[in-house]
Formats: C-alpha cells, sequence, structure tokens
C-alpha cells in the first residue's frame, strides 16, 4: 500500500503507523481534527480549515504545534504521495501519550499530529438525483462549533440514517434545526435562502462559509436565524453541504418528499456557482506554482 500518512515528524505507509494506547485521542477523544477537500492534488480552502482547527484548538486549550506553513508543507507531501489525484485529506492533533490514565492535562507530554489521505468519493448520483434523510433529537454538547474527534454522538446519530438506509441525519434541538450529523443544512423557501446562524450549536462549515459568500455574490437572498423543525416540512428545498460532499439536494426527509421531490433551481444554481468557484481556485492555485 503506497498510501502516505504523517505521523509526529515521520513519513511512512498509513499501515506502519502507530500511536500508544494511552494516547488521549483514543482514551478521551481528547483531539481536534479537520477534512479537506483535495482536487488535482491541491487542498481546497486550506488556510480557512487551518483558521477553523486554529479555533478548535483554541477553544480545547491546546497549543497548535505547527505554524500554517509547517501544516501546508507537511499536508503538500502527503498529498503528493497520495495514490489519487482528487483526496480527503484527514488531519488529527491529540493532547498526545501520557504515561497515565488521567483526565486531568498532562504536563510537558508532546501533541499527537497525525495526516493521511484516501480517495475523494465521487458524489455524482447524490448530486444529481439527491439524497433521502432522517430527522432526530440532537443529543450532543454544547460546544458543537468546535471539530473535536470526540464524535461518540455523531457516530451514534449518523447510524440511524445508515440504518434506516438515509444518507445523514438532520438534528433538531429543541425544535430547531442545527445541523447534519456530518453536515450543513440549508433551507429555500420562496426563493430565500436560510440557515442556522454560526453559534455554539452547529460547526461553521468551511462549505457552509462557501455557499454563503457565493449566495451574497450573486444576489440569492439569505436569512440566518433559527429554523424551525415546522419549516424544514414545508421548504421548497434543503440541501446539505460539506467540504467532500460539496451541495446535495435533499429530495426526502423522514419518508416525505421535500418541494417536488426533486432536486430544485436553487440547488442547481448553487451547484454551478461552487463548481466555477472551484475551477477559478484551481486555476489561480496553477499559476502559483
Ligand atoms: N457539521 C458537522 C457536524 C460536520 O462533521 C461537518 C463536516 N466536517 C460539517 C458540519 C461541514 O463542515 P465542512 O463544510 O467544513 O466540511
Amino acid at each position: 500500500m503506497p498510501m502516505t500518512a504523517y505521523l509526529n515528524g515521520q513519513y511512512m505507509p498509513l499501515d506502519e503507523a502507530r500511536v500508544s494506547p494511552l494516547d488521549r485521542g483514543f482514551l478521551f477523544g481528547d483531539g481536534a481534527y479537520e477534512v479537506i477537500p483535495v482536487y488535482a492534488r491541491r487542498p481546497f480552502l486550506l488556510e480557512q480549515h487551518l483558521a477553523r482547527l486554529q479555533r478548535t484548538l483554541d477553544g480545547i486549550a491546546l497549543a497548535n504545534p505547527h505554524s500554517v506553513a509547517e501544516w501546508s508543507e507537511r499536508v503538500q507531501r502527503v498529498i503528493v504521495d497520495g495514490e489519487f489525484d482528487d483526496q480527503s485529506l484527514y488531519l488529527q492533533v491529540t493532547r498526545g501519550a501520557d504515561s497515565k490514565r488521567d483526565q486531568s492535562f498532562p504536563k510537558g507530554v508532546p501533541p499527537t499530529v497525525f495526516i493521511f489521505s484516501t480517495a475523494l468519493p465521487l458524489m455524482t448520483q447524490q448530486r444529481e438525483q439527491g439524497i433521502a434523510v432522517l430527522s432526530a433529537v440532537d443529543n450532543r454538547w454544547l460546544r458543537c462549533n468546535l471539530k473535536t474527534v470526540s464524535l461518540l454522538a455523531n457516530v451514534l446519530l449518523r447510524q440511524q440514517a445508515i440504518d434506516a438506509g438515509c444518507a445523514e441525519t438532520i438534528l433538531l434541538r429543541d425544535g430547531l434545526l442545527s445541523e447534519g450529523a456530518t453536515s450543513n443544512i440549508f433551507v429555500v423557501k420562496d426563493g430565500v435562502l436560510r440557515a442556522p446562524s454560526r453559534d455554539h450549536r452547529m460547526l461553521a462549515g468551511i462549505t457552509y462559509d462557501l455557499v454563503l459568500e457565493l449566495a451574497a455574490r450573486h444576489g440569492m437572498p439569505c436569512e440566518l436565524r433559527d429554523i424551525a423543525d415546522a419549516e424544514l416540512r414545508v421548504a421548497d428545498e434543503l440541501w446539505l453541504t460539506s467540504s467532500t460532499r460539496e451541495v446535495l439536494p435533499i429530495v426526502s426527509l423522514d419518508g416525505q418528499a421535500v418541494g417536488t421531490g426533486k432536486p430544485g433551481p436553487a440547488v442547481r444554481q448553487m451547484q454551478a456557482w461552487y463548481g466555477a468557484y472551484r475551477s477559478q481556485v484551481a486555476r489561480a492555485s496553477a499559476c502559483d506554482v
């Protein structure tokens, strides 16, 4: 297996990478992560992902072991060694491996830094035809703005969708939309794009930010506010966004058709803007090389 991983200063085949069972990521889910899409061996919006990593690390009081330049260098090396041109790059920082199991922060223990990449999943069918989702009560903690590796609640919520033959679980806290178990959710009603505003109840996705920026740039009316469960049921369109899935139409919610039950005109418009933006960024970074 030629796939290269980076672990604590060394590059190695992924199947040779080893961490201690006392690593706090393993014991407590004590760490931060990012998932970055890579197109034609160029990381997309790397700076934004590294800025969010910094926000998560600040939020969990873990010092960032690397500068942006150091991260970029390591990320590029893993991408170059990867088997595929389009990749999903994963990076994780944990509070390291202490010599004992104790919840309080260890002193003088270096963080564990891990990077690896796999093929970017092809989403052609989902992008074209749309996906089915179900809803569930959001029972996660109240710091969902942080991208931490403590993901058990997300794991269980997402599995509910998979068990029901759906692509994602949409989460509702106190009757209000927060996000998907692994994604952000947008609502379109009467030509207006709506999404929950950035706060502790959801992760501000890099794709969420880009979709809002593209909407503003192209004059699509937009509203950030609390969205009631009932509004999801009468939406013209629902969208799912994430870095690796980009913008997917949701055509069914809890077994009921969303809008016409087919991807609507607004999602097609956003997919086109997204694609054009991605190509533009790729051309610009090609000129940098
Ligand atoms: N919310 C959650 C809970 C997620 O796991 C993800 C995927 N990282 C997102 C939102 C979307 O974030 P992004 O657009 O940065 O991939």
